[in-house]
């Protein structure tokens, strides 16, 4: 399907840093966007080793993971199911899962909870389903994001990353580990309380090495933004000529911009910043930016 995925790195202007970079995962398609390729691609190998044709998984109604499993399913020539979190809705991200094929079943927030007996009661006889956690959350997505790490220079200081679950936050970590590299991971929760991250990324890997956990760039919470994080994302997008998404990577780059203003890194650092995609989603946002 995709075969030899590859995403250019590509170096964004700086009035300080002079090593700065960003990892364009967002190129990798426009739909299995960024993280959520990465995430599934190890997925998509188990199911078709246990010859699973269905893949049923979950999310919310703005959710990058679902237009990414919709496509890929697509693509794959396999069947997908979503199940969506609340009541019934139409917008832009459901319409694309929709044309990929994608079967929504909305769910109300208190049954959504229970995402196993929600896949037993519809799927439990379908011996073509197979489970897709929320996000991609699993194993499989962590290895797969650990590959990241072998498509970039090794003499890299710092890596920033925006984080949901911490899935991908632990595929980098383990992929620096394996490889043995002094880089630090700079992880950028986009929700609030995001402590947590360090607890998700120490369940799969058992360790928390090398992690520096930024917390303070949540902007309100998940999916909130302030007109700071607008302004800053509206002159980025204009200047670098890159689209960035106030939910996940323009919350990213307000940290690495806000820490150099602190002089947080010495000017000569090499420093990556990982675009993990999921672009359509601002679509649905117009209202923020008029
Ligand atoms: C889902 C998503 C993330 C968060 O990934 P996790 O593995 O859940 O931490 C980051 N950036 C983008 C663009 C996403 O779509």
């Amino acid at each position: 399907m995709f075969t030899d995925i590859y995403s250019p790195i590509q170096q964004l202007k700086h009035p300080h840093l002079s090593q700065l970079w960003i990892k364009r995962d967002d190129l990798i398609d426009p739909y299995i966007s960024g993280n959520k390729w990465r995430k599934l691609k190890y997925l998509l190998s188990k199911a078709g080793a246990e010859n699973k044709q269905h893949l049923v998984t979950f999310g919310g109604a703005y959710s990058n993971h679902l237009l990414a499993t919709a496509a890929a399913s697509s693509r794959a020539g396999l069947k997908s199911t979503a199940f969506v979190r609340g009541e019934t809705v139409k917008n832009e991200m459901l319409m694309l899962c929709q044309l990929f094929g994608m079967t929504l079943i909305f769910v109300d927030r208190e049954s959504y909870k229970d995402k196993t007996s929600l896949f037993q009661l519809h799927f439990g006889d379908d011996p073509n389903a197979f489970f897709i956690d929320e996000g991609g959350a699993s194993m499989e997505a962590v290895t797969g994001c650990a590959e990241i790490i072998n498509e970039l220079p090794t003499d890299i200081d710092h890596i920033f990353c925006a984080a949901g679950t911490g899935t991908t936050a632990a595929g980098l970590l383990k992929g620096i580990h394996d490889l043995g590299l002094k880089t630090t991971l700079h992880v950028v929760p986009a929700l609030k309380g995001g402590d947590f991250i360090a607890e998700e990324i120490f369940k799969y890997l058992g360790h928390t090495h090398q992690l520096s956990l930024h917390t303070d760039y949540h902007f309100g919470g998940y999916a909130k933004t302030k007109p700071e994080l607008i302004d800053f994302m509206k002159n980025f997008i204009s200047s670098q000529g890159i689209l960035i998404d106030p939910v996940y990577t323009a919350k990213m780059m307000y940290a690495i911009q806000d820490l150099s203003k602190k002089d947080y890194f010495k000017k000569e650092e090499k420093i990556v910043a990982l675009h993990t995609g999921g672009l359509m989603g601002i679509l649905g946002m117009k209202d923020k930016f008029f």
